[in-house]
């Protein structure tokens, strides 16, 4: 494992984070024992950044990390958790939340604290609040160490919120398709200029980066010299920058964190070389001519009332137009959303009724109704019932 340094409190913290937002799960919640598992396996081999937030798991996250953490555990490493800003309507609700963080986590501190999800007019509310005095006191009582916060919003308002607390550190959403998306590549250098240490979400953009290329892609890649696969590329993409501090992965395959831990060996800045840069704004460029929904997979737009199953209704029309896998994705499409390998609830886009609910939630800023409308005119031709009977009868003879 390789540490890098926090300019403001000479911490080194591993430049691969652990992030428990998804979690392995069994039954529909998260399967614990294989998840203390995989926690303690990659403190074991390191990672010193755990990060959570209040709603990751519909709030069970927060209690699993706290018990992963025992028998000696909690010690090893710096714990990150957030501020659930959009639930907060009063300076109380501060400390109402990170106390029952601390009982959730079963720690007396939270070594990094941020407040989730800001974008300019949130952090306006928050500041209306008095988020200012709350950092500053939390900090002054030992209940958080580090202040930091997390981003979602415009690239022109980022600055604004860099420069108004005396911040630790910064969450962005970065990747070689996000360079001018939300913080950016300005905003990294910016806070890094600042002294702030920066973490990374949505190294794979939803994990989108890390399947197999489409074949344009591929056909990129191919030139370079020193072969690496779709996960490497990205990563090393990221690490290659010495402004980046810390990259978190939602890891919940075995596979994936020995994959991870494995790159993090070598994740040095400045190792890759101008060719291989240039390889990485191609395969960029060509991305995100196929990519047809800039969708994370967050989740944040859930439940939907309708019971659309928005996230995924997305992940299943970029995989369409991303990988050229047009039937595959339609099947998968038609199987998924008949709800039959979840709760029996459908959730196709066309059950859209355009109420809107969902549109303040999106991190990304998609018009997720209009989107939707699209999705279903693609998805849902007069093939789709065809396609759903012949993966029912795919399935029943596989059970049988
Ligand atoms: S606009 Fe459509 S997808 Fe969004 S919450 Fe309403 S019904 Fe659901
Ligand atoms: S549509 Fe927006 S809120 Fe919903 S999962 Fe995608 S990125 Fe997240």
């Amino acid at each position: 494992m390789l540490y890098r340094k926090v300019p403001k409190n000479g911490d080194d913290l591993s430049i691969l984070g652990f992030g428990c937002m998804r979690l392995p799960v069994k039954n529909g919640v998260i399967d614990e024992s294989r998840a203390i598992r995989q926690i303690r396996h990659a403190i074991d081999q390191g990672v010193n950044y755990l990060d959570t937030a209040w709603p990751y798991h519909g709030g069970e996250s927060e209690r699993l990390l706290g018990k992963a953490l025992q028998d000696g555990y909690r010690e090893q490493v710096k714990v990150a958790t957030k501020l659930p800003s959009v639930l907060i309507s009063s300076r109380d609700d501060m400390d109402r939340y990170l106390d029952a963080q601390l009982e959730k986590l079963g720690t007396d501190h939270i070594d990094y604290y941020l407040a989730h999800t800001l974008t300019a007019s949130l952090w306006n509310i928050l500041t209306t609040f008095g988020i200012h005095d709350f950092f500053d006191r939390a900090k002054e009582d030992g209940r958080i160490t580090n202040a930091g916060f997390s981003y979602h919003g415009l690239p022109q308002d980022f600055a604004k919120i860099v420069d108004d607390y005396p911040w630790e550190f910064c969450q962005i959403q970065y990747n070689y398709l996000d360079q001018e998306y939300q913080a950016g590549r300005a905003g990294l250098h910016y806070a890094a200029a600042k002294d702030l240490a920066v973490i990374i979400m949505e190294p794979l953009r939803g994990g989108n980066l890390g399947k197999p290329a489409p074949p344009k892609v591929q056909t990129i890649w191919n030139e370079a010299e020193t072969s690496r696969n779709p996960v490497e590329w990205a990563l090393s993409w990221l690490w290659n920058q010495p402004e980046v501090t810390v990259i978190l992965s939602g890891m919940n395959e075995e596979a994936h964190i020995e994959e991870n831990l494995m790159l993090a060996a070598k994740g040095y800045p400045e190792a890759l070389n101008q060719k291989e840069l240039g390889l990485v704004d191609r395969v960029a460029q060509t991305f995100l001519e196929l990519m047809k929904v800039g969708c994370t997979g967050c989740g944040y737009c859930t439940p939907c009332p309708s019971n659309v199953m928005i996230p995924i209704c997305f992940e299943l029309y970029n995989t369409m137009h991303m990988f050229g896998q047009l039937d595959a994705a339609k099947f998968s499409y038609a199987i998924r959303m008949s709800g039959d390998l979840s709760d029996g609830v459908s959730g196709y886009a066309s059950q859209c009724v355009q109420c809107g609910e969902c549109l303040d939630k999106c991190p990304q800023h998609i018009p997720i109704p209009d989107v939707l409308a699209g999705v279903a005119s693609e998805m849902e031709d007069s093939g789709l019932e065809q396609r759903l009977a012949a993966t029912r009868k795919m399935l029943m003879t596989r059970i049988n």
